[in-house]
């Protein structure tokens, strides 16, 4: 366990977190290292001896730490943006190893993605396809490409984060697959490359992700008919983890059902997980900063809020919260829901807490490594938080805390007549 009390104290690998919320202030958040590469490893442990790359989905943290920690041991990236592919270059990620995803890639994001030479762009529509063709052309390439393919299966998640339906925004609609594939294949500056699907994020139950790979192979055994023979198939992500006491497949339910779907097809593997490889790996660290009392609801009023992180607000979700000082067994407790300053009934981080706090007191809100900080904004002119990788027994600032003056840096006053 990355997170766990040592001597009393909640530790991150060998630092005491409330040493770290001391020497870099609160709010902040801390990844554990080990964490990041021991989920990275469980997948690609499941796949060894197969053709695969795990391509880890940027956008559930972007920290260019995280992502150096996973290009160091081999990664591959699943990017939604330009802006993603420039980041994993810069944490020395390998392009080749990139898969462009999202419905609405910019004409300058698929040039760059093509300079760069990223493994395959992920299409979801034709006039992608068309835009994609073109811009090669121009560049004198051919682009690599897979379709991402709706196979409209319910992923059982929360509906925002569904996107395997025939009512989801994204993916190719399933009926009109085979007539992109057999399109794409006689344009000229398009190379397939594979084909795509990720019906949905944090997906408690293996069945459904099964149910879409079994789906695929039969999309990719009638193009084999059709004469288009794919190099890979790229299973997308959606694992869930545990955030409280759910029963959640694991990464190797996952897998092997996905090994057992695909069969004796040799086409390479990829799978790009986000939230389950760093979800678990990183906590957020708030103080105390007053009790507040109340008749129908006790208060803890802490020092992060919804702009720090989300999840609450957004989706209801929970996250466990721990003293970063366990509570001697003799102290009061008290039912309290934690909440933020920023202004809004919606500012809340979680509910209904059996706690002991005292004001000035650190708690750590778990489960925040992916879709929190990534996910955080400047409402109420709020710095964004600072970001620690511990590794061992030591840890790293890897991204300094930004100041308020920072927040209004690209802001000008006219000059008023
Ligand atoms: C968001 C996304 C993922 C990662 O989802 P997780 O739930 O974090 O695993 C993978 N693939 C695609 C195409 C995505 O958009």
């Amino acid at each position: 366990m990355a997170f766990a009390y040592r001597g009393g104290t909640l530790c991150a690998e060998q630092v005491a977190l409330e040493d770290l919320a001391r020497r870099f202030g609160t709010p902040c958040y801390v990844y554990s290292r080990a964490a990041i590469e021991g989920a990275y490893r469980e997948f690609t442990d499941e796949l060894s001896g197969r053709a695969s790359l795990v391509c880890y989905s940027v956008k559930a943290n972007s920290n260019l730490a995280v992502l150096s920690v996973l290009a160091r041991l081999g990664a591959g990236f699943d990017i939604v943006s330009g802006g993603e592919l420039a980041r994993v270059i810069a944490a020395g990620g390998d392009p080749a190893k990139v898969v462009f995803s999202g419905v609405g890639k910019a004409e300058a994001e698929i040039r760059a993605a093509l300079q760069a030479g990223v493994l395959s762009l992920n299409l979801e529509s034709e006039q992608e396809l068309e835009r994609v063709n073109a811009i090669a052309a121009a560049l004198g390439k051919r682009a690599p490409v897979a379709f991402r393919v709706n196979p409209d299966v319910d992923a059982k998640t929360h509906p925002y984060i569904s996107t395997g339906l025939k009512q989801n925004k994204f993916g190719i609609a399933w009926p009109e697959a085979e007539r992109l594939y057999r399109k794409a294949a006689v344009l000229p500056n398009i190379r397939i490359t594979g084909v795509g699907c990720h019906i949905g994020s944090l997906m408690l139950d293996s069945a459904p992700f099964v149910a879409a790979t079994r789906r695929i192979v039969s999309l990719v055994e009638r193009l084999e008919q059709a004469g288009i023979a794919l190099d890979h198939i790229d299973l997308g992500g959606g694992m869930g983890i545990r955030y409280h006491d759910e029963a959640s497949a694991t990464i190797a339910a996952f897998v092997h059902g996905a090994l057992d779907a695909l069969g004796r097809r040799k086409e390479t593997v990829l799978l790009d997980p986000g939230r389950a490889i760093v979800g678990n790996a990183g906590v957020l660290l708030t103080r105390v900063e007053y009790l507040k009392p109340g008749e129908a609801k006790n208060f803890l009023i802490v020092d992060a809020a919804m702009n720090d992180l989300i999840r609450p607000a957004l989706y209801d979700a929970w996250h466990e919260v721990r003293p970063l000082r366990e509570v001697e067994s003799g102290a009061a407790r008290g039912v309290y829901d934690i909440v933020g300053p920023v202004c809004e009934s919606s500012d809340w981080l979680a509910r209904d807490r059996l706690l002991a706090p005292r004001q000035g007191d650190f708690l750590a809100i778990m489960s925040a490594g992916a879709y929190a900080m990534v996910m955080s904004s400047n409402y109420n002119s709020r710095p964004r938080a600072a970001e620690i990788m511990v590794s061992g027994a030591r840890a790293h600032l890897v991204r300094r805390r930004e100041t308020p003056a920072g927040l209004f840096e690209g802001e000008q006053v006219p000059e008023w007549t």
